[in-house]
């Protein structure tokens, strides 16, 4: 089949990207193709399970259309600035233009060495965190958050070396509304390069925000959508892990599940990154972290805004902004999540009284709430002292009986099943052991997480304490 691909970045000046086509890999396998989600950028998936579909998969061959490009970025790396990172090890193939006229970047992750590529780094990635990308992305994509998409996942019948140990290598194939970074501006702002921070930010607006007339309007709703997205985080106990400036996109959705997770018991504390030693990218700290982010992005584009001193002003507000957004957003989600329409300020100590007694009492986030929503009494089972839930459902009781319909606000608003890590790494060990098919009943179980299914009740249960996962890795 011809892919209608249409390239716009790779139209961009030379200095934004490294042409640079995958490298071939020995013996491309594929996992799991992604029929639905092939079905909405007008790909046929039959082609694509095919040879001609798995050679385009895992580099091994460009069809027509194609302009693989590695693209330049820097970003912030826990706080330090690194002025030239870049695609280290994905290939972007180009851009496919669905039936309806949507965008869609298809890039292959794991595809060997770029120019962006530093010191002793293979390019490549291994099964783990492939097969761990492809679950949580899904998953967050079946939450109705806003995220990248995975399309496939292949074995390349290499071994890279990992810890120490050779790891059976793996590509991702995944879909993006853009690749667009705050860490690409960061890239053009720190040479000082102005021209390329206007074709840029031109790339941004025609790609996701079309409506903006000014660089101001572009960063009001950037801030919107991160706004957004991050209380969408919140609300559903994930943790991205790893919000380096260039892990956060543009366009507002989910990028690079690297070590992130879905939390199982409740704490703002909460980290499990095991390359994040002091916890800045704790669960709680998320929405702080995206405002230090934002305020990178707001620098890059001062030179921009005209005068600086009302330019410094202009950007500090627009930044600001995101409390104020983000805690609407999040009043509005944690209200639905114990069964309140639309919440008022009002509301917002029930919310937090519930929070404050899951964290005390190590209550599982999902299952509190998706117990909430099922039969309220058995929600008390979830914490290690069952009083301090009653003592708050007293309450809660006396609240929502002037709500409408709590039980249908809260079924449609909290799941029965995330992604949890256990499940995930068991999937992970067996697809080692050449097992994919927990692999495809985990991501059955999740494609319609609030849907009650009978077959899928395993995927409910909280880890057992020697099923904890505590750390995950990349
Ligand atoms: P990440 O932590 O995944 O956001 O990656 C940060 C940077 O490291 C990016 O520039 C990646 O392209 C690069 N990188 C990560 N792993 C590898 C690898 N195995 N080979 C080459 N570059 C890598
Ligand atoms: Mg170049
Ligand atoms: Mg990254």
């Amino acid at each position: 089949m011809t892919i209608p691909f249409d390239n716009s970045y790779a139209r961009l000046p030379e200095r934004f990207f490294a042409r640079q086509s995958p490298e071939p890999v020995k013996a491309p396998e594929l996992i799991v193709l992604n029929r639905d989600l092939a079905g909405r950028l007008g790909l046929d998936p039959d082609w694509l399970a095919g040879p001609e579909g798995v050679a385009m998969l895992s580099g091994n061959a460009m069809p027509e259309g194609a302009e693989p490009i590695a693209q330049a970025y820097a970003g912030h790396q826990f706080g330090g600035f690194v002025p030239r990172l870049g695609d280290g090890r994905a290939v972007l193939l180009g851009e496919v233009v669905a039936p309806d006229g949507a965008r869609f970047d298809l890039q292959l992750k794991g595809a060997g060495r770029t120019a962006f590529s530093r010191g002793r780094s293979d390019g490549r990635a291994w099964l783990g965190p492939v097969l761990r990308e492809y679950v949580l992305s899904e998953a967050m994509a079946a939450l109705g958050l806003p995220t990248t998409r995975a399309l496939a996942a292949l074995r390349t019948g290499e071994v890279v070396a990992r810890d120490a140990m050779g790891r059976p290598g793996a590509i991702l194939a995944r879909v993006a509304a853009s690749h667009i970074r705050v860490g690409t501006f960061q890239y053009f702002a720190a040479r000082d390069d102005l021209d390329g921070l206007r074709t840029l930010l031109k790339e941004l607006k025609t790609r996701h925000y079309p409506e903006c007339e000014t660089p101001l309007d572009l960063l009001e709703a950037v801030v919107a959508a991160q706004a957004r997205l991050v209380a969408g985080w919140m609300s559903v106990g994930f943790i991205h892990g790893v919000m380096n400036t260039d892990n956060m996109a543009l366009s507002g959705e989910t990028i690079d599940y690297g070590p992130c997770a879905f939390m199982d018991s409740y704490h703002p504390g909460r980290v499990f990154s095991s390359i994040d030693q002091f916890g800045r990218y704790a669960y709680a700290r998320q929405p702080q972290i995206a405002v230090w982010n934002l305020a990178q992005f707001a620098t890059c584009l001062l030179p921009l805004m005209g005068e600086r001193e009302a330019a410094i002003e202009a950007a500090s507000a627009a930044v600001d902004g995101f409390i104020v957004q983000y805690q609407r957003e999040w009043l509005r989600r944690m209200g639905r999540k114990i069964g309140i329409a639309e919440a008022g300020e009002d509301d917002l100590p029930l919310i937090e009284d519930l929070l404050n007694r899951m964290a005390t009492e190590q209550a599982d986030f999902t299952r509190v709430f998706s117990a909430l929503r099922r039969d309220p009494q058995s929600a008390r089972d979830e914490f290690t002292e069952p009083l301090a839930f009653d003592l708050w459902h007293g309450d809660w009781q006396g609240r929502i009986a002037r709500e409408a319909d709590p039980a249908s606000v809260m079924a449609r608003t909290n799941p029965l099943r995330i992604a949890r890590n256990h499940q995930v790494e068991a999937m992970i060990a067996a697809a080692l052991d050449g097992d994919d098919a927990p692999l495809h009943r985990l991501l059955e179980a999740l494609v319609d997480p609030y849907e009650e299914d009978a077959r899928f009740t395993a995927y409910e249960a909280a880890p057992r304490p020697d099923e904890r996962v505590m750390r995950t890795f990349c």
